[in-house]
């Protein structure tokens, strides 16, 4: 057997146009553009690429996107003043704090600064407590991608054994949450957890956010399982560089139904689910119904 790869860009290509479609209704109805403001401190070469990124992609549908540089010196304080203006600015309807930052400042304290209405990373506290208790709210990007990509295989997620590995505050946790909502049966493992491949074996789909090259291997995985990879590790061999995930991709699909590659995979989706959210914050802030993407 092997698995169906699934193709991540083509899902994301399938929502932007969704997403397009809403941002032109949006101009054309009321004369608001969604706007999305990047926040950058310091010049991380990895925040670089993902914000040009997230920044063409934003364009692409007719967004307008500004961008905000701080030194990488800047204080708490300026930074907390530009969070209250962008808050202020009734064109910005989504704020997005390129992370990490550097030391001095407590990410945390941006985060919990940001207006939860244009919290379109999905990580402030209002947002995630909201998703705990199953109320709209803007998702986190990376496991709301993970969703849609499971859903465009399973027309349902009821029932299913789930299983995230990795219980961070950005992926695995918030994921889990999503997973409950879609009355998954849902296994959260981490680095204490016992026989992680048997855990694993049990389970129809499986979320791997571990940060750890090719981490799982092909015996660990049910045969027919959907597997979405989220890791994105940089390797080194034969003095070259490339990206895997946190599955051994060439084992896991002898075995698997359907796995993401990386890259092309989770990533391009990421981007998708942020621009996602940046419209529905901006027909919100408008007082109208969420559009359907
Ligand atoms: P993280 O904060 O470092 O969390 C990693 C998780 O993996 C932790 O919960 C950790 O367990 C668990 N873990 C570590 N070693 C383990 C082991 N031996 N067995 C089982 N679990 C283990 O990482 P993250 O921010 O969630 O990111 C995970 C991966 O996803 C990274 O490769 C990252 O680059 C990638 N990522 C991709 C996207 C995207 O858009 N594609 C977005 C975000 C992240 P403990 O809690 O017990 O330490």
């Amino acid at each position: 057997m092997t698995a169906v790869v699934i193709d991540g860009k083509a899902v994301a290509g399938e929502l932007r146009v969704r997403v397009t479609a809403a941002v032109r209704h949006l101009a054309d109805t009321r004369g608001i553009v969604p706007g999305l403001a990047v926040v950058q401190v310091g010049g991380d070469p990895a925040s670089e690429v993902y914000i040009a990124a997230k920044k063409k992609a934003s364009a692409e549908t007719g967004m307008r996107s500004t961008d905000h540089h701080l030194p990488a010196s800047a204080t708490p304080a300026e930074l907390l003043a530009l969070i209250a203006e962008l808050n202020r600015d009734g064109d910005v309807h989504g704020i997005l704090v390129q992370l990490p930052l550097p030391p001095q400042i407590d990410p945390h304290q941006v985060i919990a600064a940001i207006d939860p209405d244009k919290d379109v990373d999905g990580f402030h506290p209002l947002n995630v407590g909201r998703i705990a208790i199953g109320l709209p709210a803007l998702a986190p990007c990376t496991p709301l991608a993970c969703t849609v990509l499971a859903k465009s295989v399973h027309a349902s997620l009821a029932g299913l054994e789930a299983l995230v590995i990795g219980r961070s505050t950005i992926v695995g946790k918030p994921l889990a949450q999503l997973l409950i909502a879609a009355s998954a049966t849902v296994t959260v493992a981490h680095s204490k957890t016992r026989d992680l491949p048997a855990v694993s074996r049990r389970a129809d789909l499986m979320f791997a956010a571990i940060g750890r090259p090719e981490f799982v291997r092909g015996d660990w995985i049910k045969p027919g399982a959907t597997v979405i990879d989220v890791g994105v590790n940089r390797v080194t061999s034969d003095g070259r560089h490339r990206i895997v995930g946190d599955v051994a991709f060439e084992e896991a699909r002898l075995v698997a139904g359907a796995i993401t590659p990386v890259p092309g995979g989770v990533g391009p989706m990421t981007i998708a689910c942020l621009l996602a959210n940046t419209v529905k914050a901006a027909y919100a802030l408008a007082g109208l119904p969420a559009p359907a993407l």
